[in-house]
This record gives C-alpha cells, sequence and structure tokens, in this order.
C-alpha cells in the first residue's frame, strides 16, 4: 500500500521533469560526481532548467562540487526545496543531496538498503523539484541497493532517458564499466554513451592537450558494445580548483578545454 502511494507521488513529481539522466561509474574516483555537476552547470548554460540529486548516500560530494555545502534545507507545505549554488547566477539549478541533511558535511551514513530505498524515494517524492527540462542523478560507483532504488522509483511513465557511463583510459581494462553496461542492459536503461574523464592533461597555459594514456579505450569500449562515445575530459587544474572551492567551472573558466569538452558532451545528449 504505502510502495503504491510513494510510486504514485513520485510519478506526479517526475512528470513535469522532461528528460531524466543517470550518471554511472564502475569504480569510484573516476570523476562521475564531477562530470555530473559539470553536466548540470552545461545544462544551465544552455538555458535548461536543471535539477540534480545526489543518490549516493555513504559519499555524497555534490554538496561541495555545487557549493552548497552548509546550506539548509528548508521543509514547506510543498515539500523541501531544493538548493541553490552559492555562486550566482544559478537561478535554473536545483541540487538536492543526503550530505544537505547531515548536520556536519564530516558526518557519514552507514545504511542498509531498505533505508537508502526510504532517503531516495522521499528525495523524489518529498522534494519540491517543479517543472525542469532535466533531472541529472548522481548514483554511487558500481552497481548498488541505490542504483535499484533509483531504477525501481523511476520506472513505467517517469523512466530515465537513459545512462552516462564515465570512465577513464585506465580504468577499461577492468571489467568494471562492462559490469554497468549489463546492468543497463539487464534494467532496460538505454546507456547514451560513455565519458572519458581525466584523458589527458590540459596545460593550464596553452590549454594543449598532452595524452598520458594512449590507449583510446573508450573509443574501443563504445565500438564493442554499439554504444555512442560522448568525449573526453582532460585533466584540469581549474577543474580542481572549481572542485575543492564549491565553483562553477562552465561559467568560471568558459574557454578552458574541459569546459569546451563539457559543452559538446551536452549537446549531444
Ligand atoms: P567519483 O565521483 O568518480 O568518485 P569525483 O568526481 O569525486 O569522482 O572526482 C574525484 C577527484 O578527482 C575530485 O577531487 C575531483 O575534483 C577530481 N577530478 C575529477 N575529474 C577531474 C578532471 N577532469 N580534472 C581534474 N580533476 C578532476
Amino acid at each position: 500500500q504505502t510502495e503504491n502511494t510513494d510510486k504514485k507521488a513520485i510519478d506526479i513529481r517526475m512528470k513535469v521533469i522532461k528528460h531524466k539522466l543517470l550518471v554511472l561509474s564502475g569504480k569510484g574516483g573516476v570523476g562521475k560526481s564531477s562530470v555530473a555537476s559539470l553536466l548540470t552547470y552545461s545544462l544551465a548554460a544552455r538555458n535548461k532548467k536543471v535539477a540534480l540529486l545526489d543518490v549516493d548516500i555513504c559519499g555524497p560530494s555534490i554538496p561541495k562540487l555545487m557549493g552548497i555545502e552548509g546550506l539548509p534545507v528548508v521543509n514547506s507545505e510543498a515539500g523541501w526545496t531544493p538548493l541553490k549554488p552559492r555562486s550566482p547566477g544559478h537561478q535554473n539549478i536545483a541540487v538536492m543531496s543526503v550530505g544537505a541533511l547531515l548536520a556536519n558535511s564530516d558526518n557519514s551514513i552507514v545504511w542498509r538498503g531498505p533505508r537508502k530505498t526510504n532517503i531516495i524515494n522521499r528525495f523524489l517524492k518529498d522534494t519540491f523539484w517543479g517543472r525542469q527540462d532535466f533531472l541529472v542523478v548522481d548514483t554511487p560507483p558500481g552497481t548498488s541497493d541505490e542504483h535499484l532504488s533509483v531504477v525501481e522509483a523511476l520506472s513505467g511513465s517517469c523512466k530515465p532517458d537513459g545512462a552516462i557511463i564515465v570512465t577513464t583510459p585506465q580504468d577499461l581494462s577492468v571489467d568494471t564499466v562492462k559490469r554497468e553496461i549489463n546492468f543497463c542492459l539487464k534494467m532496460g536503461i538505454k546507456i547514451l554513451g560513455i565519458v572519458e574523464n581525466l584523458s589527458g592533461y590540459a596545460c593550464p597555459c596553452c590549454e594543449e592537450i598532452t595524452e598520458i594514456f594512449k590507449s583510446e579505450g573508450g573509443i574501443k569500449l563504445a565500438n564493442q558494445y554499439n554504444i555512442p562515445f560522448l568525449g573526453k575530459i582532460p585533466i584540469d587544474t581549474n577543474l580542481g580548483y572549481c572542485a575543492e572551492n564549491g565553483k562553477c567551472l562552465v561559467c568560471d573558466f568558459p574557454n578552458s578545454s574541459s569546459t569546451k569538452s563539457i559543452l559538446d558532451i551536452t549537446d549531444k545528449l
């Protein structure tokens, strides 16, 4: 009964969000959350209204990346009010993360499956998302309870448009990416494409890209599974600076090569 009521409430919230994208990666540290936040900023730069939901319950990094750390989540009659990034000019962005509900960002959560499902459902149904062009969902690395919960919550009429898989050139020999691909195939989630992050090094002076690993693995993997290759994002010191300080790379470093990459990737979606 409760599950049915939850699902109906989720469907009502999701009905007014045109597109839903999942961001996945086989393992941690490949830049999945960075790509999710960059995608949010670049969609907003393309005049889209974007919501970003962080379901990485045990290791949320979106609050820091989006500069919402320490901002209080207000509960109004319409539901939890999503947070706006602190840096100015982001009225088109709405963010929600379990990290925003923790009193201290150093606190961590160790929850079992059902509690995770419960908070994910609450995020989807109790947040006052309003009308949005996109909902970007940042998931934990691998395929876990959180992925199943999101896919179940977003089934039927509010099915995601698809998933973006983030990887690195070195990650490609590992089976982890293939596991993500298989998860999507099994769950009937379309794979929108692969993004290869930390792909080469962007010189801070001239933006020239130095290839560090010449594997072309992202393209090879995309070809092998017949899925689109969306593009490469280089190691960019500006991106590291923005991530540490909750700033927007797309706005503050419009000419950096990683900004160009993410805008190019966004335009392919
Ligand atoms: P994941 O979500 O896969 O665990 P994160 O997005 O949290 O990874 O990124 C891990 C670290 O790598 C962060 O400190 C982030 O700032 C940094 N990082 C990610 N992508 C890049 C990049 N292209 N250039 C520079 N630093 C990056």
